[in-house]
C-alpha cells in the first residue's frame, strides 16, 4: 500500500509537493510553435521570393523571419489583442483630445513593422524584387498579428495617391517613408515620422462612394493643392490615431480627394472628432472609429471632381495587401495545424500519419500555397509596371486575387482550428484570432461582389487585360491536360458575355484557379501541382476540405508545409 501524506494544515504545507497527490503526467501535447524562423521554415515562401525576384533579399528575410517567430514577438500579438484599444474624448481638464489608448504591445508591433520598412521599402528602394521582398516580410509579420497591419498598409498605400499633388508629396513623403514610429498625439510638424489613414465610407454608402455627402468648402482659391474645410461624417475610419487621412468629399465639381491632418499648421486641433470606436468581432488590436468633420482643414489631392480615380491608386495597393494578409492567415493556420498533428497522437498513431487527417492537412496546405504563389506573382508585376504585360496583369489579377484569396480564408481557418481539436477553440491558441480576422479582408477595401464588378470594369475598359491574363496563365499549357481543358473552357466562356454581371463570381473564381494552377504547375513541387489540378481543376474539390482524390501524394504536400519545431 502507498503511504500518503496527511492533508496540509498550514499555507507552507499547501505549497509542499509532499502533501499533494500527483494526479497525472502531461503528455501527448505539442510544444508551442514559437522560436522558429518563419522564412526558413516555409519552403513555398523561400521559393516564391527567389523566383519572383527577391533572391538577393534572402538574408534579410531570414533575419526578419527569426524576429517574427521569436516567442516574445508572438506574445506581443496575444497581448495586443487581449487588451482592446480605449477611446478618450477629453483629458481630465475637459480639453478635447480624441486619443485612442493602445496597449504597449500594439505600439511594439507598429514599431517593428515601421522600422523594418513594411510601409516604405518599395518606394524608397524600388527595383527588382522590391515589392516581392516587402510582401514576404508583410506575410511573415501579419502571421504574428494582423490587425495592426491596417495602418501599415494604409501608410504604404497612400504614397501613389499623394504623389498626384507634388507639393503635398514634398511636404509629407519623407516623413511617411521614415522607418521609425512616433505614436505621440502631437501636430505632425513636430514629428519626423507619420502614419496615414483613409476615410471614404459613410453611413449611406460604402461600396458606392458616389453617395458621399461630406462637403468641401474652399478656404480661398479652389482646385488641386488648395485648402478646404470639410463638413460631414465618416462611418468607418480605421486607425484614427494616424497623423493624416485621405478623405473623399464633394465640391461643386463632384467627389474629390483631400489630405486631412489631425492638427492644423498653427498647432491647434483640426476639428475632426472621433465619435466612438467600432466594436469589432475581429481586427481587435486595431481601432476603427466613426468620426465627424466639423470644418476640418484639408488640401485637395489631384484633380477636382476626380476623387475616386485619385484615391483608387491607394485602394489598389490596399487590395493587394488584403491578398498578402489573407495568404498569411492561411499560412499560419497551416503551420499551426500541421505542427499540432505532427506531435499529437490518437488511436495509436500520430495524427499527421493518419490517412483521413492527411487528406485534410494536404488540402489546407494546397490552398495556402496557391494563395501565396498568386500573391507573389502579383508582387513581381508591381515591381515591373513599366512593362505593359505586367501592368495589364496587375490591373486584372488584383481584384480577381483580392476576391478569391480573401474569400477562401474563413473556412480554411475554421478547418485548421478543427485539426487542433478543442484546444484550437481556446483563446490562448492563435486559431480563434485567425478565425475572427478571416472575414475582414474580404469585406473591407471593396467586398467580394465589388471586386468581381471591378474585374468586369477592367475587362470592359481595357480588353487587353484579359489577353495579358490568359497569356500569363497559358505559360503552363502542355504541362497537364486537366489544366489545358480547364483553361480552354474558361477562355470559351468569355466569348459570350451577355450575362456577364450575373455570372461574374463563377468567372472570377475560375480565373483565380487558372492562374493559381498555372503558377503551381510551372513552379511548385510536382505533388502540389498534381493535387491542385486533380482537386480544383478536374473536379471542383468537393464542398469541404479533405476531398483530395486517391493517388495524391498527401505526405509530400504536408511535409513541404510543416514547420519542424520540437
Ligand atoms: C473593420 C473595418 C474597418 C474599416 N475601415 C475603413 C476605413 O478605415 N476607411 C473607410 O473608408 N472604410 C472602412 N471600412 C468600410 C469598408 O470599406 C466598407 O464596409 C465596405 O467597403 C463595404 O461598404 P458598406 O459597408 O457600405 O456595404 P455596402 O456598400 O452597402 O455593400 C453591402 C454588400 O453589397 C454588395 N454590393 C454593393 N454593390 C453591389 C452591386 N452593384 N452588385 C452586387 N453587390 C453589391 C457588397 O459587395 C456588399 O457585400 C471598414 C470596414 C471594416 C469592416
Amino acid at each position: 500500500m502507498i503511504a500518503r501524506q496527511p492533508y496540509p494544515e498550514t499555507p507552507d504545507q499547501a505549497d509542499d509537493s509532499r502533501y499533494l497527490a500527483s494526479t497525472h503526467e502531461v503528455f501527448n501535447q505539442p510544444p508551442a510553435l514559437e522560436d522558429y524562423n518563419l522564412f526558413e521554415q516555409d519552403t513555398a515562401l523561400r521559393e516564391a521570393a527567389d523566383r519572383e525576384g527577391a533572391g538577393a533579399a534572402a538574408p534579410e528575410l531570414s533575419r526578419f523571419g527569426a524576429l517574427a517567430g521569436a516567442a516574445e514577438t508572438i506574445d506581443l500579438g496575444f497581448r495586443a489583442n487581449a487588451n482592446k484599444p480605449v477611446f478618450n474624448t477629453h483629458d481630465r481638464f475637459g480639453h478635447r483630445i480624441d486619443e485612442v489608448d493602445f496597449h504597449p504591445a500594439y505600439h511594439d508591433l507598429m514599431r517593428i513593422a515601421l522600422e523594418n520598412g513594411l510601409h516604405s521599402s518599395p518606394w524608397t528602394n524600388p527595383g527588382q524584387g522590391a515589392h516581392v521582398a516587402r510582401a514576404a516580410k508583410y506575410y511573415m509579420h501579419s502571421q504574428v498579428e494582423a490587425a495592426h497591419c491596417c495602418p501599415i498598409t494604409m501608410t504604404f498605400a497612400a504614397i501613389p495617391s499623394i504623389r498626384n499633388q507634388p507639393e503635398l508629396a514634398r511636404d509629407w513623403e519623407q516623413r511617411i517613408l521614415a522607418n521609425s514610429y512616433d505614436s505621440r498625439n502631437l501636430p505632425d510638424s513636430q514629428k519626423s515620422s507619420v502614419t496615414i489613414g483613409m476615410a471614404m465610407t459613410e453611413k449611406q454608402g460604402g461600396s458606392d462612394v458616389r453617395a458621399n455627402s461630406t462637403k468641401a468648402y474652399a478656404v480661398g482659391a479652389e482646385g488641386p493643392g488648395q485648402a478646404y474645410e470639410l463638413v460631414g461624417h465618416k462611418w468607418f475610419v480605421s486607425a484614427p490615431m494616424c497623423d493624416a487621412f485621405l478623405v473623399l468629399a464633394q465640391t461643386a465639381s463632384g467627389l474629390s480627394c483631400f489630405l486631412m491632418p489631425r492638427w492644423r499648421p498653427d498647432g491647434t486641433k483640426n476639428p475632426w472628432q472621433v465619435q466612438r470606436l467600432k466594436n469589432k468581432m475581429g481586427n481587435v488590436a486595431n481601432a476603427s472609429s466613426e468620426a465627424e468633420l466639423r470644418g476640418a482643414l484639408a488640401w485637395m489631392v489631384g484633380e477636382e471632381g476626380r476623387g475616386v480615380p485619385t484615391i483608387i491608386e491607394m485602394v489598389a495597393m490596399t487590395r493587394f495587401d488584403c491578398m498578402i494578409g489573407s495568404s498569411a492567415g492561411m499560412r499560419q493556420a497551416v503551420a499551426q495545424a500541421t505542427h499540432h498533428c505532427r506531435h499529437r497522437s490518437a488511436f495509436g498513431n500520430r495524427l499527421i500519419e493518419q490517412p483521413l487527417m492527411q487528406n485534410v492537412l494536404a488540402d489546407l496546405a494546397l490552398e495556402s500555397e496557391a494563395a501565396l504563389a498568386y500573391t507573389m506573382r502579383i508582387a513581381r508585376a508591381l515591381d515591373n509596371q513599366d512593362q505593359e504585360h505586367e501592368r495589364l496583369l496587375a490591373r486584372l489579377a488584383t481584384p480577381v486575387g483580392k476576391y478569391w484569396i480573401c474569400k477562401r480564408t474563413p473556412n480554411h481557418a475554421y478547418e485548421a482550428m478543427e485539426c487542433i481539436g478543442g484546444s484550437g477553440v481556446m483563446e490562448d491558441c492563435i486559431m480563434p484570432r485567425l478565425f475572427r480576422e478571416s472575414p475582414v479582408n474580404a469585406i473591407w477595401e471593396g467586398s467580394g461582389n465589388v471586386q468581381c464588378l471591378d474585374t468586369l470594369r477592367a475587362l470592359q475598359k481595357e480588353p487587353s487585360t484579359l489577353d495579358a491574363f490568359f497569356q500569363e496563365a497559358a505559360q503552363a499549357k502542355g504541362a497537364d491536360t486537366r489544366f489545358d481543358q480547364f483553361l480552354l473552357k474558361l477562355q470559351n466562356d468569355f466569348t459570350n458575355v451577355s450575362d456577364f454581371q450575373y455570372q461574374a463570381r463563377n468567372l472570377v473564381d475560375r480565373m483565380a484557379l487558372a492562374l493559381q494552377g498555372s503558377l503551381l504547375l510551372r513552379h511548385s513541387d510536382k505533388a502540389v501541382a498534381d493535387a491542385f489540378c486533380a482537386s480544383r481543376l478536374e473536379s471542383n474539390g468537393g464542398i469541404n476540405y479533405g476531398n483530395l482524390p486517391t493517388g495524391t501524394d498527401a505526405a509530400a504536400i504536408i511535409k513541404r508545409a510543416t514547420p519542424v519545431v520540437g
